[in-house]
Parts: structure tokens; sequence; C-alpha cells
């Protein structure tokens, strides 16, 4: 049975309870519950800060430095960075909640709060296991640096702060790892083991502001292809010709190692996959809007304006598009061809553009350091890498580490999964205590990789 009273779990409640929501503009922000958050990590993990180099990263994040073991064979060799966030999204509809949001309770064995999952029993994992390992007096085999970030989801500055401080230290990390995948169960259709989802990448965002101009007028003299059917007629030769379908080595792999728990029918399609990837591909994109995402570039239609009275016809209609591009494409090439697509007479505006991040291998020793701690400390789980769709803070953090990886050490099932960033976001006790062992299991297992980095 797990303890209520085990390490990491009142620094856990305590932490849920404030609400460290970050604002677009940093000045906006409420420090003080970031300020609190600081001083009850100091208390619950007085170790980490006295042995460990703290450094303030703005607005309100913190890099902790733990040094290596003197004596170990690693200890010069490249850091690892273990990453996490303070900062959560707003609690929405509190009614919505089975249990108060801001509350920590702890109810038949469940831990209930903003953050449980997204991101603060991560953080709260991470330095637990790594303050546990301190007061047992050993140290890691090589050094760690923890990043917790306070403004990832507003996709703040916070985190290139850090790289900066990193870069100018010279630290150039062996791996990083961050928020993004879990060992999820329900996550494939017809796979019954739960899978040890880590994101190898993320897909890139692109948003784009069409208009369509014309003369408008009054409603009683409506003439024909005004901005208004050019705009509806772009959008629908927009859906006529979505991006084509393929698949990134991350997805390939994926579904080499899924391939053995796939019910038998599925199975020789995968096995073919290698040579014909196309035809899973478009498998991918018949079988639904979620493995579609897998398989290319998807455009969503969001905002769309026009006139503002009934009786005028509008002089422009804009249409707002926002872009999740495949891993393999660009942003800027993707631009490109939305503008064929929707022709010379809408004008375009890019808001916002980043590329896919960088594939981080999978065939490398950094991944199997993270896969072999899936297998002893969730031995029913099948470790898979995948590509997000969502955007983390370890994007970044390609700048300066080649071996990016996104994954929290929490079993999730697909309702824990929809509750991030929604209502009733919870993490059951034992489940939080595992995440504790698994980085003490990470932590530890760095001693058995002399000189691979
Ligand atoms: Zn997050």
């Amino acid at each position: 049975m797990a303890t209520t009273d085990a390490p990491g779990v009142s620094a856990l409640r305590e932490i849920l309870r404030l609400p460290t929501v970050a604002m677009p503009d940093p000045a906006d922000t409420p420090a003080a519950p970031f300020v609190e958050l600081h001083r009850l990590l100091r208390k619950h993990f007085p170790l980490t800060h006295d042995i460990g180099e703290v450094i303030d990263v703005p607005p309100h994040g913190l890099l902790i430095r733990v040094p290596a073991d003197p004596d170990s064979p690693t200890a010069g060799t490249d850091p690892i960075v273990l990453m996490a966030h303070m900062d959560v999204v707003p609690i929405g509809d509190e009614h919505r909640w089975s249990q108060p949001p801001l509350g920590g309770d702890l109810v038949d064995g469940v831990i209930w709060g903003r953050g449980t999952l997204d991101d603060k029993g991560q953080l709260v994992a991470v330095i637990t296991a790594v303050e546990s390992l301190l007061a047992e007096g050993g140290r890691p085999a090589r050094e760690v640096w923890l990043s917790f970030g306070s403004d990832e989801e507003v996709m703040g500055s916070g985190a290139q702060s850090a790289v900066a401080i990193l870069r100018e230290r010279g630290v150039t990390p062996w791996f990083v790892l961050d928020e993004g995948g879990a060992v999820a169960s329900d996550a494939f259709p017809g796979v019954t083991r739960p899978l040890g989802v880590v994101g190898v990448s993320e897909k890139g965002v692109l948003s784009l502001r069409l208009t369509a101009s014309g003369r408008g007028g009054h409603a009683s003299r409506p003439t024909k292809g005004g901005p208004a059917a050019r705009i509806a007629a772009a959008i629908t030769r927009l859906e006529r010709r979505p991006f084509p379908a393929h698949l990134s080595p991350a997805t390939l792999e994926m579904f080499r190692r899924l391939a053995p728990h796939l019910p038998r029918p599925v199975r020789p399609l995968i096995d073919r996959a290698e040579r014909f990837p196309g035809a899973l591909a478009r498998v991918m994109v018949a079988a639904g809007p979620e493995a579609a995402a897998l398989a290319r570039t998807t455009i969503a239609v969001t905002t769309l304006s026009g006139s503002p009275a009934i009786n005028v016809s509008p002089t422009a209609v804009r249409v707002g598009l926002n872009l999740r591009i495949a891993v393999g494409e660009t942003a800027s090439a993707a631009t490109g061809r939305i503008r064929r697509i929707v022709g010379r007479d809408i004008e375009i505006e890019v808001e916002e553009s980043h590329d896919p991040s960088p594939l981080s291998p999978v065939d490398d020793p950094a991944f199997t350091v993270i896969e072999q701690a899936v297998t002893e400390i969730f031995p029913d789980a099948v470790p898979v890498p995948y590509v997000m769709y969502a955007a983390t803070d370890s994007r970044h953090f390609t700048e300066i580490c080649p071996r990016v990886y996104r994954f929290a050490p929490f079993r999730m099932s697909a309702q824990q999964r929809e509750s991030i960033h929604s209502y009733d976001e919870r993490l059951a006790l034992a489940d939080f205590l595992d995440g504790i062992r698994w980085y003490r299991a990470l932590l530890e297992s760095l001693t058995d990789i002399d000189g691979v980095a």
C-alpha cells in the first residue's frame, strides 16, 4: 500500500494549492505564488538546495545543478537535464471539478488538483528522487541539471533563458528529458498493454491570417464573387487538397515496436510498412482525425469574420488557419503551398511560425537508458517513440542537445489524459510514488553506462 506520508507527497499537495498561472505578458503574472513555490521547494528539499547550485531563471524559473559523484568514471562527462514546469493553466469552471482544483486533496488514494499531471507532479517527483539519493549519501554518476520553467503554458521566454544560461556555462547535455509522453493505457486501438510513449519530436505550428477584400456595400445590391465567396472557395479548395500523408521515421519505429502487440489482422500491414510506408500513411488518414494527425500536416480553420451587420456586404473577410507541421516538412514550405492553393487574390499574413523540432535518435544509448527505466518500473509497458502534436519548453533545448526526449513517468488512463487543461486532473498516489522510483532508477542507471556518451 502506498503510504500517504511518503517523501514528496506533502510537498506535492502543498504546491498544488498555489495558483501559479503565468500570463502572456510576464508583467501581469502574479509573482507571489511562484515565490511561495520556491520557498516550499527549499523547505521540502534542503539537500538539493544546499549541495546543488540554484540559479534563478527569469521570470520565475529555476535551474539547479546537482554535482556528480567525483569518484564516478562518468563524473566529468556531459550532464543530463531533467525538466518540468511550475506554471499551470487556469482551473476553468470550478463547478465541473469533483474535488477542489486548488485543494491538493488526497481522496481514496488519489491526489487531486490542477497540475497533478501537467506538470507539478513531475516536478515534485524528480526533485524528490534527487533529494532521496542525496539523503542516502549518494551523488549522481554524472552532473544533473534540474530545469523548472515558469511560463511553459504561455510559451514564454523562460526556456530560452535557461538554454542561454546553460550555453554560457558551456553545458552540452548528453540528453534532456521533459514532459510529453506517459505510461498510457488505451493509447492505441487493439493494444491492451500500456505504452510508455516517449516523445522524440514535436510537430511545428503555423498560424496564418487570410484576407479577401472587395467593394462590399449595401446588401440590397449584392455582387457575385465578393470577398465572402472567395474565402469560402479558398477554404473548400484547402479541404480538397490536404497535405500529402507520409510517416516520419519515429512513427514507423513506433509501429515496428507496436506490431507484436497489435491484433493479428493488422500486423501484415505494419510488416509491409517499411517497404511501403505510403500505404500505411493512407490507412492512417482514413482511420480518423487522430491517426491522420500523425500522418501529415493538418489545417484547422479557426477564426472567421466578415461583415459586422446583417444588411452590409463585407469589404474584407478574414479567416484564421492553424496548421500543425509534420516532421520532415517546414513552415515556410507549408505557407507556400497554402499560397498556391488559395490563389493570388487572397492576402496571407504569417502570425506564428515554428518548424517541427528535430528528431531525437531512438537507436541511441540515451534512449536506451530511458527505455530501460520504463521497463524496470513499469514491466507491463511497451516503450515506443512518438511525435507529439503539442509544444513543450524542451523544443528550445534542441539548440544545445540533439537528444531531447519527452516523457512523464506516470501511468495515465485515457480519462486522465483528457483531464489535462480540462477538469478533474488527478494522479493516484501509488502512481506518483512509481514516478519517484522511476527517476531514482534513471539516476542510478547513469552509472551503468560508462563512457557511452
Ligand atoms: Zn505542461
